[in-house]
């Protein structure tokens, strides 16, 4: 412990000098910046395009129903995860506002919350793409359009991989850098603002769990309700049993 005290004590000073080492070898810091930058903002806006577009979208067209609302009734949880940068750690403000605020059944939310936050990263799995292009376009490679598939697909594989817990995207990028042959240590090169694109790429791996929950619970409406009257009428002992021990749980 005391090992593991000392490592995450010395770690800051550890990035600065990472950071500094580049910073030094850089030909020109304010074009290297100006880039930074630009990689900020594509990062951010394929998250918010993803988050507010596409998910709302597919969530519109398999449940028919306002995601706005929903967006509104997970808004708690998107602050944890922007304060926390951990999905993991969200998780159980997820599985309350999904239930609380959006209604989802308890039997979906206890399924697809967990495997969710533990899987589904789809803030990450962009994030590690949009790095990986930056690195390969900093060094002056020139990206074939096989090369961004392979990026795209080792980037989902590698966001699958990763814990939700903070900077766990960074480390699993390296799989993707490797992939493509790029060089692994180009990764001290995005350090800086990483902390600040985890927080929002967390909360998109957040939303797109809730919209995940909300679909799931539509498609199973039907045997939810089944398994409700199952229990009503003594039916389906399996059922049964699997229910009232759910409800059993939720009554304690
Ligand atoms: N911090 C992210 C999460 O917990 C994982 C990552 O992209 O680093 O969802």
């Amino acid at each position: 412990m005391k090992l593991v005290y000392l490592v995450i004590w010395y770690s800051p000073i550890g990035v600065l000098f990472l950071v500094a080492h580049k910073v030094v070898e850089m030909e020109n810091p304010e074009q290297t910046f100006q880039q930074l930058l630009y990689y900020f903002l594509t990062v951010m806006a394929g998250l918010l395009a993803h988050g507010f577009v596409s998910l709302p979208l597919i969530y519109f067209l398999f449940v028919r129903k306002n995601p706005l609302k929903y967006i509104a009734g997970v808004a708690q949880a998107i602050f944890t995860a922007l304060g926390t940068a951990s999905s993991s750690a969200t998780l159980p403000i997820t599985m309350r506002c999904l239930e609380e605020n959006n209604g989802v059944d308890p039997r979906v939310t206890k399924f697809v919350a967990p495997v969710g936050a533990t899987i589904n990263m789809d803030g990450t799995a962009l994030y590690e793409a949009v790095a990986v292009i930056f690195i390969g376009q900093m060094q002056g490679y020139d990206l074939s359009i096989g090369q961004i598939v392979i990026i795209s697909i080792t980037a989902t594989t590698a966001a699958i991989g990763a814990a939700g817990v903070p900077q766990a995207g960074l480390v699993t990028m390296v799989i993707v850098l490797t992939a493509v042959g790029f060089p692994t240590e180009d990764v001290t090169l995005i350090l800086a603002i990483d902390w600040l694109l985890d927080r929002f790429r967390t909360a998109i791996n957040v939303l797109g769990d809730a919209f995940g929950a909300g679909i799931v619970a539509h498609l199973a409406r039907k045997e939810l309700e089944k398994m409700d009257k199952d229990v009503e009428t003594g039916q389906g002992e399996i059922n049964n049993g699997y229910i009232s021990s759910i409800l059993e749980e939720e009554r304690l």
